[in-house]
């Protein structure tokens, strides 16, 4: 098969896995830059990488940070157009880097959400911070990733200080309560095609509420409930992600989702549970796409 990982750097370890696994098993892949790509709408459509017609290709994998966010979802539209298998709807890639559109997403549905308020104007300071349960909460800005981005607020002064900041420097964002029993923890469910293929529990560096490894956390392998399994692959279906990765946190009040990744990390999943997902990712395409 001809595979295109749309990645903006080819030394990202998870691109190079997915690469080497890939070759391995007989494909033809490549990670393409999707800033270098022109589309041409006229007749037909065409997109254009470096003054040439790409050729027809069997499936793709989205790895779309959220810096060229918009340059992303044209390139993942465009081959939703020609019909190619993908990884990731460019519709789910563009909810889940908005944590509020997430959030919303979700509402209807029977899954436990954290308090979470989107302010359109900073009136009504003291009624949304009780919302979320009061300080210490949690400040987030809608597009962070990696735990930058994500703020814990101890205490309503602070809180108003920072809201105000942010509202006035144009950055959107939204409270949320603080789920202070999940102490630095939360949940990596790796999902591929409706199944959970991995799961870890990841633990924040000493001191610090977030647990992303990007920032210094570690992670060890657990079990699901079955609760939580079927948050993650309903989740995964509602965003239209083949592949993803669904953060949640265990409370008192059982599982909350957090957020969903359209493009997860494969080192820290590999490193700490040991399951080879890259390899399962290119099984799961070997068997959906045409
Ligand atoms: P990012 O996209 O930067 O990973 P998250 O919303 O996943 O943003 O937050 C990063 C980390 O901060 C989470 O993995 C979790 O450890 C912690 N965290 C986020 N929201 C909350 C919350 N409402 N209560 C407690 N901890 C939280
Ligand atoms: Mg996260």
């Amino acid at each position: 098969m001809k595979i295109v990982i749309l990645s903006r750097d080819k030394e990202l370890y998870s691109t190079k896995k997915l690469i080497e696994v890939g070759l391995e098993r007989g494909h033809s892949i490549e990670a393409i830059d999707f800033l270098k790509f022109d589309f041409r709408i006229g007749k037909k459509t065409e997109l254009i990488y470096q003054n040439l017609k790409l050729e027809k290709i069997d499936a793709l994998i989205p790895r779309i940070g959220s810096y060229f966010l918009q340059n992303g979802i044209y390139t993942v539209k465009h081959f939703e157009k020609l019909n190619v298998f993908s990884t990731a709807s460019s519709e789910g890639i563009l909810l889940s880097n908005d944590k509020f559109s997430s959030i919303q997403m979700l509402q209807k549905e029977e899954i436990n959400l954290p308090k979470t308020v989107y302010l359109n104007s900073i009136n009504n300071l003291d009624s949304a911070i009780k919302f979320v349960g009061g300080a210490p909460l949690i400040i987030k800005i809608l597009n962070g990733t990696q735990g930058l981005g994500v703020i814990l607020a101890e205490t309503k002064q602070s809180a108003i200080s920072i809201i105000e900041t942010l509202y006035r420097t144009q950055i959107k964002f939204v409270l949320q309560e603080y789920i202070k029993e999940s102490n630095g923890t939360d949940i990596r469910v790796f999902v591929i095609g409706n199944k959970v293929v991995s799961a870890m529990k990841r633990i924040g560096k000493k001191g610090d509420f977030r647990s992303n490894i990007h920032r210094g956390g570690t992670g060890e392998k657990i079990k699901l409930t079955s609760e939580e399994e079927e948050i993650a692959i309903k989740t995964s279906k509602i965003f239209n992600l083949n592949v993803c990765g669904v953060d949640l946190l265990r409370s008192k009040k059982g599982p909350l989702f957090l957020e969903i990744n359209s493009s997860p990390g494969i080192e820290g999943i590999e490193n700490y549970t040991k399951i080879d997902v890259a390899s399962g990712i290119i099984e799961f395409i070997e068997e959906n796409a045409k």
